[in-house]
């Protein structure tokens, strides 16, 4: 294997839901739900399949996509956006940050990422050779570190990549976080690129697009996708939005990475953002009371419950039950208790700093949450 990608192993989540299968265990590890996407929008992927829309897609998307994509970005932020210019359909989320990456970063370019942090950044970070600045949000609440913050800015800081809502913790960035983030940025003349692909699974308060913020949409790329929306997390379609002269860079890398994106999809993925807006209220009330079930659940357990204002994730401490590690307690868990979570040391620079949290995901249905929780209070 290429020296770049040399220290990174099988990705934390392949290895869980490998396990999962293994033992039988519930899988509250990867995040994907085990319930399927609406019906108007799989009949829609039907319609396309059968209406020969087959061949390669227009590289950077599908017009009508494309257009869905601005519509929607403009009912979320106020922002109106140029549909041909400046919104790229990828092969989701992970590709949008691995084009953003590789087309507007060079190597020996600095990137402030915050620690724990979704590990597709680090991998392709280190693909276009960027150099790493980590800071650390910790718990209780994982509020931005603002002197921390100030001192990983330098003359060579290039980029600086937030995701919010925030996996694996659900932290969300508060409006005065997003404004410190936002003049040291104007400040240093520093990019953003923002990880959204949660917005939709906001509970606690309302989402901030940073590219929203006065002057930031000139230097934001804001990636996003269909998968967590619309429980359609295996059809991979993502975007990213940015003004020409950032969108050059991300369609130059997606046009040697993958060209276009599944057509067909493409338009399904059209309709669904087309939704009304019942349906996000809908996902919305179904997810609280997953997560109640979770949270409630994970509490009586005796674990020590981080609070989650959005994504489906939650972040607990493993510590009450003597276990040495993340690791070995998500091992013990997987087999002796039949229950998978995500140690969340993978999360971070340094492994020490996750060692003694791990993640739970809720998007599963309730009958599988409240399994999870009895097998966990029965074992644990
Ligand atoms: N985003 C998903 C998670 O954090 C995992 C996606 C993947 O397996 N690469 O669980």
């Amino acid at each position: 294997v290429a020296k770049r990608l040399e220290k990174f192993k099988t990705t934390i989540f392949t290895q869980m839901s490998t396990l999962a299968i293994k033992h039988g265990a519930i899988n509250l590890g990867q995040g994907f739900p085990n319930f399927d996407g609406p019906e108007f929008v799989k009949e829609a992927a039907i319609q396309g399949i059968k209406d020969g829309k087959n061949q390669y897609a227009r590289g950077y998307g599908v017009p009508d996509l494309n257009l869905a994509v601005a519509d929607r970005f403009m009912k979320d932020t106020g922002l109106v956006v140029d549909p041909e210019k400046e919104v790229t359909i990828t092969s989701g989320c992970t590709e949008a940050i691995a084009a953003t990456m590789l087309g507007l970063i060079n190597s020996g370019d600095e990137v402030i990422l915050f620690a724990p942090f979704y590990d597709s950044y680090e991998a392709t970070l280190s693909m276009a050779g960027a150099k790493i600045k980590c800071v650390t949000l910790r718990p209780p609440d994982f509020s931005v570190p603002v002197d921390e913050l100030k001192s990983a800015f330098s003359k060579n800081t290039r980029a600086i990549l937030i995701n919010t809502p925030h996996n694996p913790t659900g932290k969300m960035f508060t409006r005065e976080e997003l404004d410190v983030i936002a003049s040291l940025c104007i400040e240093n003349d520093v990019l953003v690129f923002t990880d959204e692909v949660y917005d939709k699974l906001a509970f606690e308060m309302d989402h901030i697009s940073m590219a929203s913020l006065p002057g930031m949409y000139e230097r934001t790329v804001t990636l996003n996708s269909l998968g967590k929306t619309f429980s359609l997390t295996g059809w991979k379609i993502g975007w990213a939005i940015a003004p020409p002269h950032l969108t050059w860079g991300v369609r130059q890398a997606h046009s040697f990475l993958t060209f276009a994106t599944s057509t067909p999809m493409q338009y399904a993925a059209a309709a669904a953002l087309r939704a009304p807006d019942s349906y996000y209220e809908e996902l919305k009330r179904d997810y609280r009371k997953k997560k109640a079930i979770l949270v409630e659940g994970l509490k009586e357990v005796g674990f020590t419950v981080f609070p989650s204002s959005g994504t489906y994730f939650v972040v607990v401490a493993h510590t009450p039950f003597g276990l040495e590690n993340d690791v070995a307690f998500c091992e013990y868990l997987i087999k002796e208790v039949g229950v998978v979570a995500i140690p969340t040391s993978v999360f971070y620079l340094n492994p020490e700093d996750g060692k003694d949290l791990v993640r739970f995901t809720f998007c599963k249905d309730e009958g599988t949450l409240r399994s999870a929780v009895e097998r966990m209070k029965e074992k644990l």
